[in-house]
């Protein structure tokens, strides 16, 4: 099957596919913005497919764990080292259901 055989979805019908159990107490992942501010790639922003980096007019970048797919994408492509930490989420937390 190629790539392109996959069918086209709107971000609202991709979020709408998955259930997220949130963890008030400890964000999964967490980003470091002072060190994002002299990134010059900020390849986050574009692979991440929830949308949760955001850059800030300040330069940084605000980042918001609650709807993550914990697919690890923005770990893989951010080229300064230290910027994400990157964890799963506690047991019974994060991704706790996938509609098909
Ligand atoms: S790619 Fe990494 S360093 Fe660059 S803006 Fe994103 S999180 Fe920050
Ligand atoms: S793990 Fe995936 S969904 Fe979560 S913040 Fe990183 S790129 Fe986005």
């Amino acid at each position: 099957m190629s790539a392109s055989s996959y069918p086209e979805i709107s971000f609202e019908a991709r979020m709408a596919t998955v259930e997220f159990r949130i963890d008030e107490d400890r964000a999964h992942i967490t980003v470091d913005d002072t060190i994002c501010r002299d990134c010059s790639t900020r390849g986050c922003i574009t692979a991440c497919p929830a949308n949760l980096f955001v850059p800030t007019a300040a330069g940084g970048i605000l980042f918001n764990y609650e709807q993550c797919f914990e697919c690890g994408t923005c770990y893989l492509v951010c080229n300064r080292e230290g910027a994400i930490t990157w964890t799963y989420p506690e047991g019974g937390h994060g991704v706790v259901f996938h509609r098909s």
